[in-house]
């Protein structure tokens, strides 16, 4: 089975929207793991300023302070972003002014060094990048940006055709390759378990017959809204039931009635579609009402029983509903039982109705 969803999955190209969603779901995932990985380069970019300017004898100048505000800055802005997109842009700028700090730490070191520490840094910061939640495009900037600053043959005095400029050019090219691939490869695999996961949690979360929440998820949901804090004022449970629905597949046949059950669920959501609703099984269905008061339950359910019951179909049915307070030390078994008894007067007041549970 999760060979056949796996294959399907892997048929299908993304759509722009879903990336755009797991961009954001990876962001705030690694939200932490992004203020480390800056505050770890800002501080190793700092022990090389110090040791540059003490052991060096470089001196510590208004250029280093200069650069520590700035990465301050860029640290309390991503501390506060929530938006993956905003990220894509703030990590550039970020790119930007490690590697331009780097650059400029870079030439206070003797010229025949400059170059192997260019690679360093520049594979370093490539690296990093590669495992932080980023879009192709910021990625393929980022790469572009490094090696605009950190470019081994820039003002260093080697030339791609001695021996040293040979290896250097070599290297640079390996280690862009390999970052690439590495960011490509490491993006598939988590977009593809992404993608996995919402299918089968959408699965295990939604009706199949009828497309709306399933049972599970009006459990958890309600359950969470029950326990909220603070809590909204008032809160009401409603139970579903269709009248003579066994009647309905007698006559008409099963898939009949799988079309009255797909419809009552298309009801339910239109009158109550901003309330917690759930086909709980077979042809039962809930709604879960917090913050309304009791004129607007009734209102609601008045309502629902007259769009079902006035619904120009050839297979016209009924609904009877129960309903309950749903009060604070309650829990939602309790809360279930007694809209079931309200429903139970329902039926046998006549059906067609609401009640509420006394
Ligand atoms: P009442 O007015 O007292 O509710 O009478 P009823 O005939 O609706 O009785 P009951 O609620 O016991 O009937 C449930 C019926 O719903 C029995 C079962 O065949 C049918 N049913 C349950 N699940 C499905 C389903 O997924 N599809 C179809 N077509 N029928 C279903
Ligand atoms: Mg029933
Ligand atoms: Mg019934």
């Amino acid at each position: 089975m999760y060979k056949t969803i796996e294959d399907d999955v892997l048929k299908k190209a993304a759509p722009a929207a879903l990336k755009a969603e797991f961009l954001q779901h990876e962001f705030e995932r690694l939200h932490t793991f992004c203020v480390l990985i800056y505050l770890a380069s800002i501080a190793v970019w700092f022990a090389y300023d110090l040791i540059l300017s003490f052991i060096g004898n470089q001196n510590f100048t208004w250029r280093s302070l200069v650069f520590i505000g700035v990465f301050t800055i860029l640290i309390v802005v991503l501390l506060f972003i929530r938006s993956a997109r905003k990220f894509q842009k703030l990590n550039l700028l970020f790119v930007f002014t490690i590697a331009l700090g780097t650059r400029l730490l870079i030439e206070g070191v003797p010229e025949d060094h400059q170059p192997a520490w260019m690679l360093l840094a520049a594979s370093t910061t490539l690296f990093t990048a590669s495992v932080l939640p980023l879009s192709r495009w910021a990625f393929f900037a980022a790469q572009i940006i490094t090696w605009a600053f950190l470019n081994p043959f820039y003002d260093t005095g080697i030339e791609t055709q001695e021996l040293k400029g040979v290896m250097a050019l070599s290297y640079s090219t390996f280690i862009c390759a390999l970052t690439i691939y590495s960011f490509m490869t490491l993006r598939k695999a988590k977009l593809y378990n992404f993608i996995m996961s919402k299918l089968l949690l959408d699965q295990a979360y939604i009706d199949t017959l009828t497309e709306i929440p399933n049972r599970r998820s009006f459990m958890t949901q309600a359950d969470k809204q029950l326990h909220a804090v603070p809590r909204e004022p008032d809160h009401y449970l409603a139970m579903i039931d269709i009248d003579n629905f066994k009647k309905v597949n007698d006559v008409y046949g099963h898939d009949i009635g799988d079309e009255v059950l797909k419809r009552i669920a298309q009801n339910i959501k239109a009158v109550m579609g901003h309330f917690e609703y759930a086909r709980l099984g077979g042809e039962e269905f809930a709604i879960y009402l917090a913050g309304v008061r009791r004129e607007d339950v009734e209102a609601l359910a008045g309502e629902l029983c007259r769009v079902v019951r006035e619904q120009p179909t050839q297979h016209p049915v009924t609904i009877s509903i129960g309903l309950a307070q749903v009060l604070e030390d309650d829990t939602l078994n309790q809360a279930l039982i007694k809209a079931d008894a309200a429903l139970y007067a329902s039926k046998h007041t006549g059906k067609d109705r609401y009640t509420f549970h006394r």
